[in-house]
């Protein structure tokens, strides 16, 4: 059995995540103490319970301590059953969160399953979907793997009700991925609104327009009346290797224009960097490169949430990190 202490590094929810993930790919148990202990809100929250017990169902797993607000778990993983699986996360929580806690069983389980989430899909400190579909996956399919996300509905802070659907067939073995230049740039961007008036999506993209001097070709608006209120802009950075996500979130109080001017901030740092994988990119590209095996990206100064996953990973894999400054605020990790 495997002792993890929920309060390590960052001491959030990716702790639990990733010993999920990783203990239904070894079949080895574990005992998490002091889960999410250094979060406001300690302990399993809607959406931690949501991913225990999808990765119990995926898995086949028995757990103690599955519970709202337990701080500590037992999880004995059992065999990974590929298939069709719905989870509903109740409240606004994140989808594409669940889905990383589940992602490794699915990679691992030799055939194809279709997974359908419901809940935020489009979250603040979580992976939007817009990140999930045109960065992170295609990374996957470069290793191999056949995945389609496809967002059915699109669920907000704070009322959630969104709805996504991943249909994922696995690669045999997963093929490592060398990330190490950023070439070719080119930037794109798009304003998704819902029960929002259309300004809003219109004066977050002129200024990006302005701002990263782009075309009216490379922007494009969607303005849906139903599934808000609810806004995000998204920018993405295409180059020869992948293309990056940077997101601003609507909030009641913040201008259309400031939202913009963040994700704007965010875009122009990554593009300043020679640096391909940006800081979330960096902690979630991880656990597929340590399932292949090997593997190296280039990303600005670990994040304490990529140090503290190497962590946790390294309790379940014998694998060695090498992280290396390669010259100021340009890092390398390999595995
Ligand atoms: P908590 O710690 O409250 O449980 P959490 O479950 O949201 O929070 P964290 O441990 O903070 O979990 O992990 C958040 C994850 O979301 C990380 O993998 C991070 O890379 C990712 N993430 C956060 N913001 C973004 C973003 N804007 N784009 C892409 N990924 C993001």
């Amino acid at each position: 059995m495997i002792h993890i202490d929920g309060s390590t590094g960052e001491g959030g929810g990716q702790v639990l995540r990733t010993a999920l993930g990783l203990s239904l790919v070894t079949g080895r148990s574990f005992q998490i103490e002091k889960i999410r202990a250094n979060r406001k809100k300690p302990g399993l929250m809607r959406q931690h319970l949501t991913a225990v017990r999808a990765a119990a169902e995926i898995g086949k797993a028995r757990t103690k301590g599955a519970e709202i607000g337990s701080v500590r778990l037992e999880f004995i993983p059992g065999s990974i059953q590929p298939g069709a699986y719905k989870f509903s996360i109740g409240t606004a929580g994140s989808c594409t969160l669940v889905f990383q806690a589940v992602l490794p069983a699915l990679l691992a389980a030799g055939k194809p399953s279709e997974i359908i989430l419901e809940g935020g899909t489009h979250n603040p400190m979580a992976p939007p979907f817009d990140f999930l579909q045109h960065t992170f996956l295609p990374l996957l399919q470069r290793m191999g793997v056949k995945v389609v996300a496809e967002l059915e509905r699109p669920g907000f802070f704070p009322a959630g009700g969104g709805r996504i659907k991943i249909s994922i067939n696995p690669a045999e073995k997963l093929q490592p991925i060398e990330l190490t230049d950023i070439s070719n740039i080119w930037v794109s961007a798009r304003a998704l609104s819902a029960e929002l008036p259309a300004h809003i999506g219109r004066r977050e993209l002129m200024v990006v327009k302005n701002k990263l001097d782009i075309g009216d070709d490379q922007i494009e608006q969607m303005q849906l009346d139903r599934f808000g209120p609810g806004n995000t802009l998204s920018i993405f950075v295409h180059s020869d290797q992948l293309t990056e996500t940077f997101t601003g979130f609507a909030e009641k109080s913040i201008s259309a224009e400031k939202v913009a001017a963040r994700a704007v901030n965010q875009a122009r740092t990554y593009i300043q960097s020679a640096a391909p994988v940006g800081i979330y990119l960096a902690d979630q590209l991880l656990i597929p490169m340590a399932l292949a095996g090997a593997g190296c990206f280039r990303t600005s100064k670990p994040t304490n949430h990529t140090l503290t996953n190497i962590g946790v990973i390294k309790e379940f894999l014998d694998l060695e990190f090498n992280l290396s400054e390669k010259t100021e605020n340009l890092w390398e990790v390999r595995v």
